[in-house]
């Protein structure tokens, strides 16, 4: 007898993009062969938890028949394109969007394998030498993460991909070109120095005609450059780090065929909070929804304070159901966001969500509304320390501490993982816990909400009954000496590691 052996299946979906009856068919699936859920990923994908693996071809092949699919989702290609989440009906978000799909189609490997295997699609005959123009015999060394961002919307922490990118507009709103960032990446391995999460530098400016071009010139320059000796150290962070800056411009001119253009200066980073309902800009509205680890279920009366009862997936079945205009997008903060809603639509909208327990955005704090959190146990084999588990807990216990120092009205950015390769962006942010080992997490601050500066490491190896007392004395420190409008992570960065550690020490000794 073998093993009941589970899979993880992701969909690739650039923008977080799908339609109603697509979401629907989702639904359905996640009953047929997964765990009653869909969990949205920090790349704006869908995941299926527990599929058996006598179900994965089925499974696969169902997807597939959404007009979605899960070929590279997942392995050493270019993974889901990321771009904000923002439904804002504008040339901007238009052009980004457009960019997203565009990139997704073109950098999508051409093997045939994938549709023999899963989708019984006969082989070609006669059996031609399958060719990867871009990717070659052997793939990429590692996956290879690629996000577009606007200036305005920093939602997909554009610094932290292996490629980012940045749309630039003129003020008439007449797309200039993109500004080219390369290296980020947040994975790291526990007692390997040699590892560490690292943002993106920006390297040149291309006009917007050759935006194909240079992508897929820093995809050639990793494939040919990025080391296969080592998956711990196989990202282009690493080239970009042991080869230096300079070498990196000069060798990506090479692929490019022509000198670079420096880019200008970094335009300046925001993170809006999508939540709650806005105008699109075309007369309909979309609404933010907060989906607590990005989990699409329906909880029963144990699930703990803030899911009990929360029927969120039922929810969301009947307005897909009902409104078959409204488009589902998924967002890199992991809650969905329902596009195209008529005006005569928000009450019926609202009235399905509070009739499911939902909880509204605005009952949430900042804080509850920005929190994210990986998987971790019992479903990633590489979780040290639980996350998704315990977010709600840990949301209520760091409100209760913000809210005894007057801060809980302030925006802060808490990310959970249950290990170090920071699938939750973990040193971005204001806050991040990392899986240390059972039981333990390592503590990072000092990060800014904008996803502009990494954290770093304050505490290793602190048990959970530590978490809070450890963050008390910084907070108070924070309500009392924070300046106007500085963030938790703004003053972290100001006072540093030896500061805030002897503020921990004082705590305790007194
Ligand atoms: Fe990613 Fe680690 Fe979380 Fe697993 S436990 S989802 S690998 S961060």
């Amino acid at each position: 007898l073998e093993k009941d052996y589970q899979f993880m299946v992701r969909v690739r979906m650039p923008g977080g993009r799908l339609t109603a009856a697509q979401y629907l068919a989702f639904d359905a699936l996640a009953d047929r062969y997964a765990n009653a859920t869909l969990r949205i990923t920090t790349r704006q994908g869908i995941q299926f938890h527990g599929i058996l693996k006598g179900d994965l071809k089925a499974s696969i092949a169902d997807i597939n028949h959404t007009g979605l699919t899960t070929l590279a989702a997942c392995g050493d290609v270019v993974r889901n394109l990321m771009t904000t989440a923002a439904p804002r009906r504008d040339a901007r978000h238009a052009q980004v969007q457009a960019d997203a799909e565009h990139l997704s189609r073109v950098l999508l490997p051409r093997t045939r394998a994938y549709a023999e295997i899963f989708l019984d699609e006969e082989p070609v005959s006669p059996e031609p030498q399958e060719i990867e123009p871009l990717y070659g015999p052997t793939y990429l060394p590692r996956k290879f993460k690629i996000g577009i961002a606007l200036p305005g919307d920093n939602t997909i922490d554009v610094l932290t991909q292996d490629l980012g990118i940045i749309a630039l507009f003129d003020e008439a709103d007449v797309l200039t070109g993109y500004l080219i960032a390369v290296g980020g990446g947040l994975g790291m391995t526990h007692n390997r120095a040699d590892t560490f999460p690292r943002l993106a530098t920006p390297v040149c400016v291309v006009p917007p005609d050759r935006l194909v071009d240079i992508v897929e010139a820093v995809i050639r320059l990793q494939r040919d450059h990025g080391d296969r000796t080592d998956r711990k150290r196989a990202r282009l962070k690493y080239v970009v780090h042991d080869r230096g800056i300079e070498w990196i411009i000069a060798t990506l001119a090479e692929y490019y065929g022509e000198p670079l253009t420096p880019p200008p200066a970094l335009p300046s980073l925001a993170v809006p909070d999508l939540l709650g309902w806005h105008e699109q800009g075309d007369g309909n509205w979309w609404l933010g929804v907060p989906v607590p680890s990005g989990r699409i279920a329906d909880y029963d009366a144990d699930a703990g304070e803030g899911l009990a009862n929360v029927r969120l997936r039922s929810a969301l079945h009947e307005i897909a159901t009902r409104f078959g205009h409204v488009a589902p997008i998924m967002t890199p903060q992991q809650d969905v966001l329902l596009s195209d809603a008529r005006p005569e639509d928000r009450d019926a909208i609202d009235a399905i969500l509070a009739g499911h327990g939902v909880v509204p955005a605005s009952r949430l704090t900042p804080l509850a509304r920005f929190a994210l959190a990986c998987p971790a146990l019992p479903t990633c084999g590489l979780a040290l320390h639980e996350a998704e588990r315990v977010r709600e807990p840990l949301v209520l216990q760091f409100e209760a501490l913000l809210a005894k120092y007057g801060r809980a009205d302030r925006s802060i950015s808490l990310r959970i993982t249950g290990c170090p390769n920071g699938c939750a962006r973990t040193y971005t942010g204001d806050i991040g816990l990392v899986g240390r080992m059972p039981g333990h997490y390592a503590l990072y601050v000092g990060g800014d909400f904008e996803g502009t500066r990494l954290s770093f490491r304050l505490l290793d190896r602190v048990p959970d009954a530590k978490l809070i007392p450890s963050f008390e004395p910084l907070v108070a420190a924070w309500a009392e000496q924070g300046r106007d409008h500085e963030g938790f992570g703004d003053f972290c960065d100001r006072l540093g590691r030896d500061r805030l550690l002897a503020l921990i020490d004082h705590a305790a000794q007194a």
